[in-house]
């Protein structure tokens, strides 16, 4: 037991602010804490969570160098320090430099012995890239008038012809004539939700599959998704990374912290692969990683297989009603939303990531966001998030900045339990979901006229 696991971190960030007090009535209760109990701190070689200070440099540009030096700089709040994943190890080398850096809770969280995995899942539960593949089969096979099965791309790893999987998404929807047809002629507005395009954000995936189990598990008995269902095309592309996500549950008991795709690039064990969130055809940045960095871009825009099928599906299933230029608005005559899973900043994030001006759509896309705020809770951000850095050549911008679609992230964490990290216990997944479906119902409600006000 640690603090880690007894408080999301955004609680105990708060608990922190409150003064030393705290801390002592907790150390008083006898509580073991990351700083002061040898055996909650890891072995040198083992991953975990830390918090890194300057006692000069400010937090955003300690984030920023500690980034470019090749660190695993997590996204989130840098009001406790800059959250990195590191090495014990490498927490020792930052101490010698004269920083301060506070473990702040392990990356595993235990799996039981006993526990026996069904098929096709690990780390007590979570599914793997097959299993995903399975399960997006038996949908269609068992609702053939509720669900199509599409493949929209490869993998890189597939292209190579080495293995590797389909992109696959589902379409969701009452068929009717015309429905489910991967072009713009259908009358119903769409919503598309993808996952797991960062391999690691292991709960992203399972909220994909448990929409998709929720929507044709519920048409004809709960009236929101029926009328849902009656009105709009869902869209699911429940793992966009699928070669990546082989190589997180290659250890189904420590899965491989693998935030990227699988693109050899000389790089060993996680610095393999481009980041696909940073290799979008919209503002897509050379500089944002060297090659081993964890936000690699690619060598070109949209240069992975992957990102291919992903915007070949969305420009294919989208009007695009937004001039090219940045700050020219979408119309009013717009439909669709699309929402982006990751994991675990506990954020509703809207255009644009690539800099802090205001979209011209701005009134609108934050409405929405304040609207999914209203539910999980999450803060609702947009272009650094007071964070300090952005993030060019992400999906969510592409899809806004290209088509005028309005295209979301949502930053999954727990908010009121102990679940915090990449490798949340399987157990904490229904408070995940019961925390989030209200989200996504906003959204997908949202497509058939996200704009409104037209600004
Ligand atoms: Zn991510």
């Amino acid at each position: 037991m640690n603090w880690f696991s007894l408080f999301p971190q955004s609680r105990l960030r708060r608990l922190i602010a409150t003064g030393t007090a705290v801390l002592l009535v907790l150390l008083g209760a006898g509580l073991t804490t990351p700083g002061n109990a040898a055996a909650a701190t890891p072995s040198s070689a083992d991953l975990a969570y830390y918090d890194v200070t300057s006692p000069s440099a400010p937090a955003g540009s300690l984030a920023a160098d500690l980034t470019r030096r090749g660190y695993d700089v997590l996204e989130g709040p840098l009001s406790n320090g800059v959250p990195i994943l590191a090495t014990e190890a490498a927490a020792q080398r930052l101490r010698r430099q004269g920083l301060t850096v506070r473990y702040a809770g392990p990356l595993y969280q235990p799996v039981a012995a006993s526990f026996q995995a069904a098929a096709d899942t690990y780390y007590g539960g979570y599914h793997t890239a097959a299993g995903h593949e399975t399960h997006n089969q038996q949908v269609v096979t068992a609702h053939p008038d509720l669900a199509v099965l599409r493949t929209i791309g490869q993998s890189w790893r597939k292209t190579q012809g080495s293995g590797g999987h389909d992109i696959q998404a589902l379409c969701i929807t009452k068929i009717a004539t015309g429905d489910c047809a991967a072009n713009t002629s259908g009358s119903k507005p769409k919503f598309t939700l993808m996952a797991q395009m960062h391999a690691r954000e292991l709960a992203t995936g399972e909220l994909a599959y448990k929409w998709i189990d929720y929507l044709v598990g519920n048409y004809g008995n709960v009236a929101a998704v029926t009328n849902l269902m009656n009105t709009t095309e869902l869209w699911v592309i429940p793992i966009a990374n699928p070669d990546g996500v082989d190589i997180v549950s290659s250890n189904s008991t420590r899965p491989v912290s693998q935030r990227k795709n699988a693109h050899t690039n000389g790089c060993s064990g996680t610095g393999l692969g481009v980041d696909l969130n940073r290799n979008s055809s919209y503002h897509w940045d050379v500089n944002q990683g060297t090659k081993c960095s964890e936000t690699y871009p690619g060598t070109a825009a949209a240069s992975e297989p992957e990102t291919k099928g992903i915007q070949g599906l969305l420009s294919q299933i989208y009007r695009d009603t937004k001039p090219a230029a940045d700050f020219s608005p979408a119309t009013t005559a717009t439909t669709g939303t699309f929402l982006t899973l990751h994991s675990y900043a506990e954020l509703n994030i809207y255009p644009y990531g690539w800099t802090n001006s205001l979209a011209p759509n701005n009134t609108d896309l934050k409405a929405i966001a304040t609207a999914m705020s209203r539910s999980n809770g999450y803060d609702a951000v947009h272009g650094d998030g007071g964070l300090n850095y952005f993030a060019p050549g992400a999906t969510d911008d592409w899809i806004y900045g290209t088509l005028g679609v309005p295209g979301y992230t949502i930053e999954v964490g727990p908010s009121a339990s102990g679940c915090s990290g990449f490798f949340p216990a399987y157990s904490c997944m229904s408070s995940f979901w019961s925390l989030n479906l209200p989200a996504f119902m906003t959204l997908a409600n949202a497509a058939a006229r996200p704009y409104p006000t037209g600004s």
